[in-house]
């Protein structure tokens, strides 16, 4: 049977994922995807290893990130498609990024000990080897680990988000830099999982990241492992009539999230398409 389906955003262990870069291809081909997108936070780390791995030729492989942005103090996600290893305007940009990822972790390890959590930055550090670009899921799990938590909502919903007593915040990019940054070295920028953003009108919001240069959407996305009530069709509403492409993918994190990988998927054509975005740039 001819693979029909792509999952074009997941997470390895280069960031907050568990699953290696190689793990992430061989389940992929295991359950026949015939594409599937890498997308770290903040970081290529992981894309040679991706792109090396053995696998099917019927698998197509598209390098990729996801930077963790803001506009008008809103975090907002956004995915990158053929992202090149060797962009030094990128990886200084990213570089700088990571470091202030680094920076935080030992604020909130402060944080979570004022609130009487025993809880050491050497626990946590043991937890990232390897890791380049570490996240808030990574503390989610050592919460797990030493019972203070069941899940990593839960962790989020008590300690982490950025409305809750642990949370510090890290160096973003602004959006609309990190879009122009972006196409400047030939790499296809796409809005993240928009109704996560807490903006008040999400179309205007999309026709300002349009008129930045943002080229797609990530139209299928499964809000409701993050506890949200809302589905992709009210996307598709907004941007009902915007000349953008629709993407979409799992958000796939390993045992850390719990969304399955090829959960969600788009048709494989729209990796053609985003081929077509990055070679006419
Ligand atoms: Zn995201
Ligand atoms: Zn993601």
């Amino acid at each position: 049977m001819v693979r029909v389906r792509a999952d074009l955003h997941t997470h390895s262990s280069s960031s907050d994922g568990s699953d290696s870069p190689t793990e992430l291809v061989r389940k992929a081909d295991a359950i026949r995807l015939g594409g599937v997108a890498l997308t770290d936070h903040d970081s290529v780390a992981g894309i040679r290893e991706f792109m090396e791995a053995e696998t099917s030729s019927e698998l197509i492989r598209v390098p990729g990130l996801e930077i963790s942005t803001e506009f008008d103090k809103k975090e907002v996600h956004i995915l990158g498609y053929f992202v090149p290893l060797d962009s030094k305007p990128l990886n200084e940009r990213l570089e700088f990024l990571r470091k202030s990822r680094h920076d935080r972790l030992p604020k909130i390890i402060r944080k979570l000990n004022e609130l009487g959590l025993d809880i050491t930055m050497d626990e946590l550090l043991e937890d990232l080897k390897g890791v380049s670009s570490p996240g808030r899921p990574h503390v989610a799990q050592l919460l797990i680990k030493k019972g203070f938590v069941k899940t990593t909502l839960e962790a989020f919903q008590k300690y982490l988000a950025s409305d809750k007593p642990a949370y510090v915040k890290k160096a973003r990019m602004n959006t609309l830099e990190a879009v122009k940054l972006l196409k400047s070295v030939g790499v296809v920028p796409v809005l993240a999982h928009p109704l996560t953003i807490k903006v008040q009108d999400l179309r205007s919001f999309t026709e300002t990241l349009m008129n930045a240069g943002i080229m797609g959407v990530e139209v299928e996305y499964d809000y409701s492992f993050m506890g949200m009530h809302r589905t992709s069709d009210e996307v598709r509403e907004v941007i009902q009539n915007m000349e953008v492409l629709h993407t979409g993918g799992s958000d796939y994190h390993g045992t850390v999230h719990y969304t399955e990988l090829g959960s969600v998927t788009v048709p494989i054509e729209v990796i053609d398409s985003l081929e077509k975005l990055r070679n006419a740039l």
